[in-house]
């Protein structure tokens, strides 16, 4: 592993290049600051150059070669050895998860033990990538399908799951025999890095992993479009992502996307109203609403609409904001001054917005020490109607729209009118409607009593619409993205046979 003097020199991060930590070409550098407290720098990251870039895809090119040799299950035993290390070293990588990205503790030591399920349920895969077998067509002959590594993957993550999405990516490309080159977000380099070097300690060798930090438009726009890169993967927001899909597909690279969602909690009359609320709370103001599956939008029964509005106000207004690295704080900041500015303006849209009315929130806190950091008070918006902007467009901050319906098909008609589809759920306790909504909603995951976030690794993970390009992570799906299938056919009859004509 590389010890903390070769990873870091001054604070001063490199890149991961065929096994060495090396100094940007560029020299060029990104601070990383805690969005807590921005008087503290974690770190100086590399703001990589697509010279920086080529030579970490050459490095995995050439690592490629040896490494899909590699039998799988010895693919998989080191991947076993680096899930151990993040067990070890999960309560210090998550506490640099809060000081890097902002989201409390208890939140920040999910997202490490989502990368921990992640890595052991894939290492799994090792000893099965099962292909099949199947009847030829014609006497003495043999038919299988097996599932091979594609080549140099391109990994593109966000910040709002620094260690989580990144594990997604990493852990089943290499247990398919794939190497990568992974640019993470400008905002969350370190998890990053922590995962890399517990990957390194495991004996991942040399050029299967590389990382190169810096800006999307330069680091991550030549990654993306470098002739070396057989696949991107891509985890942001769906305006990058339909960028980064054009430029792939011209150069006909495999592209996997997952992308933004504006997800929905439905609520009916008959529902356990307490059980609602706190799902409410949690989806919308877990992450600071900085989940691609964060509950934005409640659509609500009229019969039930006032007294849950109510008790969601009065809970919403008491959630304690503070630094994530305290066990008081409840909702921790927003991740830059740039999503300030981008959710303050939604609440300004949202006040704009004829009939919706603000119950609590709507302004940026900065009493005490809340000054230093980007903190914006959980907001809630009633009386909302499904065409308001508020309600079609991803804010991406601790802001929830209640919308009335009258009945469970029109709660399905407003929840299904956006143009994305990744997470919907239904509070209700009869279970003739929980299995219509089911079949009903146009979303890659849906809940029933529960809320719109807490997806499990062994599941199959991600959108329609524009939240997705028809791919899946998560579950043995992801194999899907990251191998490629052959068909293999033996002939052993000792004569030319034709199929489709003997
Ligand atoms: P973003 O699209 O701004 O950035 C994502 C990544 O793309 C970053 O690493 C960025 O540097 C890079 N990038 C930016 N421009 C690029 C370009 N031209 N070429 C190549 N790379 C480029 O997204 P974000 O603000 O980091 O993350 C928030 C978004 O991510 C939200 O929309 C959220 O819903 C979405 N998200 C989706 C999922 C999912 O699984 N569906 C999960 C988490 C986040």
């Amino acid at each position: 592993m590389a010890k903390p003097a070769s990873r870091v020199k001054s604070a001063e991060y490199r890149n991961y290049i065929n096994g060495k930590w090396t100094s940007p070409e560029s020299n060029k550098y990104i601070e990383n600051r805690n969005p807590a407290d921005t008087r503290e720098i974690i770190g100086r990251f590399p703001a990589s150059s697509p010279q920086d870039v080529d030579a970490a895809v050459n490095a995995a090119s050439e690592a490629f070669s040896k490494w899909r040799r590699v039998p799988a299950p010895r693919r998989a035993e080191i991947l076993f050895r680096a899930g151990e290390i993040l067990i070890k070293r999960k309560s210090e990588f998550a506490r640099d998860m809060t000081r890097e990205m902002g989201k409390v503790f208890k939140e920040a030591s999910g997202d490490v033990q989502e990368a921990i399920d992640m890595t052991f349920f894939v290492a799994g895969e090792g000893r099965r990538l099962h292909g099949f077998t199947t009847k030829a067509e014609l006497p003495n002959k043999f038919a299988m399908c097996t599932r091979e590594p594609i080549g140099v993957c391109a990994l593109i993550t966000p910040w709002n799951f620094p260690m989580a999405i990144p594990s997604w990516k990493i852990m089943p490309a290499l247990v398919c025999g794939n190497t990568v080159v992974i640019k993470p977000a400008e905002d969350t380099p370190l998890s990053t890095y922590n995962l890399a070097a517990a990957c390194e300690e495991a004996g991942v060798p040399a050029g299967v992993i590389n990382i190169v930090s810096g800006h999307g438009e330069e680091a991550g726009a030549a990654l993306a479009t470098h002739p070396g890169v057989r696949l991107v993967s891509f985890t942001g927001s769906t305006d990058v992502g339909r960028t980064v899909s054009q430029s792939a597909a011209r150069s006909g690279k495999i592209c996997s996307l997952e992308m933004g969602g504006k997800n929905v909690v439905m609520i009916m009359e008959d529902a356990d109203l307490e059980l609602a609320l706190e799902g409410v709370l949690w989806g919308a103001f877990g992450t600071s609403g900085q989940r691609c599956t964060a509950a934005s939008r409640v659509v609500v029964h009229k019969k039930i609409a006032k007294k849950f509005t109510a008790m969601l106000a009065e809970r919403a207004g008491k959630l304690r904001l503070g630094n994530g690295l305290s066990d008081k704080s409840d909702v921790g900041p927003v991740i830059n001054q740039d999503a300030v500015d981008k959710i303050l303006g939604y609440i300004q849209i949202g006040q704009n917005e004829d009939g919706a009315k603000i119950l609590c929130g709507g302004h940026r806190a900065e009493k005490g020490d809340l000054k230093w950091g980007y903190y914006i008070e959980p907001t809630v918006f009633a009386d909302v109607k499904p065409r308001m902007r508020i309600a079609q467009e991803e804010i991406f901050g601790p802001v929830v729209s209640l919308i009335e319906c009258r009945d469970l098909d029109h709660a399905i008609e407003i929840a299904n009118g956006v143009k994305y589809g990744l997470s919907a759920s239904l509070y209700t306790r009869d279970v003739n409607r929980a299995f219509q909504a089911m079949d009903n909603m146009f979303t890659g995951i849906f809940y029933v009593n529960a809320s719109t976030i807490g997806a499990e690794v062994h599941l199959p993970f991600g959108g329609t619409k524009a939240t997705g390009n028809g791919h899946r992570e998560g579950g043995t799906q992801v194999l899907d993205i990251f191998s490629e299938w052959k068909a293999i056919y033996v002939d052993y009859s000792g004569k030319l046979q034709r199929a489709q004509i003997d």
